[in-house]
């Protein structure tokens, strides 16, 4: 069973969508497919979990008992011939919108959720979405108003001005301007729905001596193959920018403080293996902060600022939060 907390957001924690009174088959892999097939045909759920001397080594759904019933001398066969392996599972303490995240990019259906190395639950990929569902509306309704009081800036014949004045000319993507517009909205409107945000500011070590060694044109190259390496490893709905110069910002919405860490650190490690095509060796420093509800933008940067110079002095190309 699924326990009715309401409201369930995108920011729900997945452990808690299930209570005690709910339960979650768990067969040997030596049982015969039958025991399975009777057990599935009798209850509310529809896969179990096989393990192997207690511990959970494969998922046995529906789908795959079905595909294995195409030939009936199937069922005297064990459970573990049929079953997807290895389990691909989520730590209760993470957020529905992150877990979603990561399952729409890969094959699996099934959300498997484990709480201290025991699985306390399966759900449905289509099952999560539609238990947020509900709860979207009002945040669809808050992006439209961010959306609008940009859009309000500036009539409507004006709109072309508009992205001309907040895009940067050498990289296209956001600038400062576009920044601030974003950050103003976020303080008037506040951060209803409880979803953390994230500044991540990073800035390119030693740029002047690759511009001194290699020439301002290379200096240009780097930034524009930069901002496209960087795009590719974001998501769509977080707002890149050029914050000026060698120095840029990434607005990030995710539940965890430690997500977005380890977020940074991939982009960081991405850069540093990266073979531009111009020079061979890139590397860039980060500085990450959280963002309070209506929190002034200097307030923000500073904090951020202070992490980014934490980062530099500890040797540079790493990453370093400071928390509010
Ligand atoms: P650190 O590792 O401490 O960040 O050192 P750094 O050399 O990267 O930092 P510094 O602030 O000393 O130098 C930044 C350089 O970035 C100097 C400036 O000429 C260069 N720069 C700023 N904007 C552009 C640009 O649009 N194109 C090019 N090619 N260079 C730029
Ligand atoms: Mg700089
Ligand atoms: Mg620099």
């Amino acid at each position: 069973m699924i326990t009715e907390i309401t409201p369930i957001t995108h920011a729900t924690q997945v452990g808690t969508l299930f209570d005690e009174n709910y339960v979650c088959g768990f067969f040997d892999g030596d049982v015969i497919l039958q025991k399975v097939l009777e057990y599935i045909a009798s209850n509310t759920s529809d896969a179990v979990i096989i393990t192997k001397k207690s511990s959970a080594i494969g998922i046995l759904t529906q789908k795959d008992i079905l595909r294995a019933l195409c030939n009936f001398d199937n069922t005297g066969l064990p459970a573990k011939d049929f079953m997807t392996s290895p389990l691909h599972t989520y730590d209760a303490s993470m957020s529905i919108s992150d877990v979603l995240d990561d399952i729409d990019d890969t094959v699996y259906n099934k959300i498997i959720v484990k709480k201290d190395k025991h699985i306390i639950g399966v759900i449905d990929k289509r099952e999560l979405h539609s238990l947020c569902y509900a709860q979207l509306n009002p945040l669809v309704k808050h992006e439209y108003n961010m959306i609008h009081s940009l859009m309000g800036l500036v009539g409507e014949g004006e709109r072309g001005l508009l992205k001309m004045a907040t895009t940067d000319v050498l990289t296209g993507i956001g600038n400062r301007r576009l920044f601030e517009e974003i950050m103003q909205a976020h303080q008037s409107l506040g951060n209803k729905y409880d979803v953390p945000l994230f500044l991540l500011l990073f800035d390119i070590d030693n740029f002047k001596s690759i511009n001194d060694t290699f020439g301002h044109n290379v200096g240009d190259s780097v930034l524009k193959e930069l901002v496209v390496l960087v795009g590719k490893s974001i998501r769509k709905s977080d707002i890149f920018i050029r914050w000026g110069g060698e120095e840029f910002a990434i607005l990030l919405r995710y539940s965890e403080p430690m997500t977005v860490m380890k977020i940074a650190d991939q982009i960081r490690s991405r850069i540093d293996k990266n073979s531009f095509k111009t020079i061979v060796h890139v590397t860039c420093s980060f500085g990450l902060t959280s963002i309070l509800p209506h929190e002034p933008l200097e307030s923000i940067f500073e904090r951020a600022d202070k992490a980014l110079y934490r980062a530099k002095s500890d040797g540079k190309n790493v990453v370093r939060m400071e928390l509010p």
